[in-house]
C-alpha cells in the first residue's frame, strides 16, 4: 500500500523540486541547485555525461563526480527520476509515477501521463489476483509523419510556451477519460 505516495504532492516544477529539498533537510548547494535548474530547462531525460558537458558549457565550475553524486542523492529522495538503461542511467525531473514514449529514430524519451481506463484495470486486477496501485508504461515507436501536418493546424492557436520540447509532453488522460471533461 502506498498511502503515504497520495500525501506527498507531486513534483511539478523547479520550485517544487527546491521545497522538496528543504522539506527533506538536503543542502542545496549551488551544484545540486544548478543540476536542478538544468533538468528542467531541458525536459528530456540525461545522463550525468550530457548533464556535465551542458553545466560546463554554461560556464558552471562543477566536477563530474560531484555532478554524479548529486544526481545520486536527488534520485535516491525521489526528487528526480533515474532509468536504468542497459548503457547507463538517465536523469529526468518528473520523480512521480508516469509513462514513457520512446522513439526509436531518435532515442528520445517522452514523458506522457496516461491514465488507464478502470474497466482495464479491474481486469488485470482479476486475472492476476493483485491489486494494481501504481503503473507505468512504456511505448515504443516511430516519428509520425503526420505530427508536422498536427503542429501546423495548432499553430493558430495561442502558443503557452515557445519551447518546443515543453509542448512535447502530452498528457494523455484527457483523452482517455471522457467523463473528466464532462465533468
Ligand atoms: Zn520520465
Amino acid at each position: 500500500m502506498k498511502h503515504e505516495a497520495v500525501a506527498v504532492k507531486p513534483i511539478r516544477s523547479l520550485q517544487d523540486a527546491l521545497e522538496r529539498c528543504q522539506a527533506l533537510g538536503m543542502r542545496l548547494s549551488r551544484q545540486r541547485r544548478s543540476i536542478l535548474e538544468l533538468l528542467w530547462e531541458v525536459p528530456d531525460h540525461l545522463c550525468a555525461r550530457d548533464i556535465y558537458d551542458r553545466l560546463s558549457r554554461s560556464g558552471k565550475e562543477i566536477g563530474y563526480t560531484s555532478v554524479y553524486q548529486n544526481l545520486e542523492a536527488l534520485s535516491s529522495q525521489g526528487i528526480i527520476e533515474c532509468i536504468e538503461r542497459s548503457d547507463g542511467r538517465l536523469y529526468g525531473n518528473i520523480s512521480d509515477s508516469h509513462s514513457h514514449v520512446n522513439c526509436l529514430d531518435t532515442q528520445q524519451i517522452v514523458d506522457v501521463f496516461v491514465e488507464l481506463p478502470p474497466e482495464l484495470l479491474a481486469k488485470i486486477e482479476s486475472e492476476t489476483g493483485i491489486q494494481i496501485t501504481d503503473y507505468r508504461i512504456d511505448f515504443y515507436g516511430y516519428k509520425s509523419q503526420d505530427r508536422v501536418s498536427e503542429t501546423e493546424k495548432t499553430e493558430t492557436q495561442p502558443e503557452t510556451t515557445s519551447d518546443r520540447s515543453q509542448s512535447d509532453r502530452v498528457s494523455l488522460s484527457e483523452d482517455l477519460s471522457e467523463e473528466a471533461i464532462a465533468s
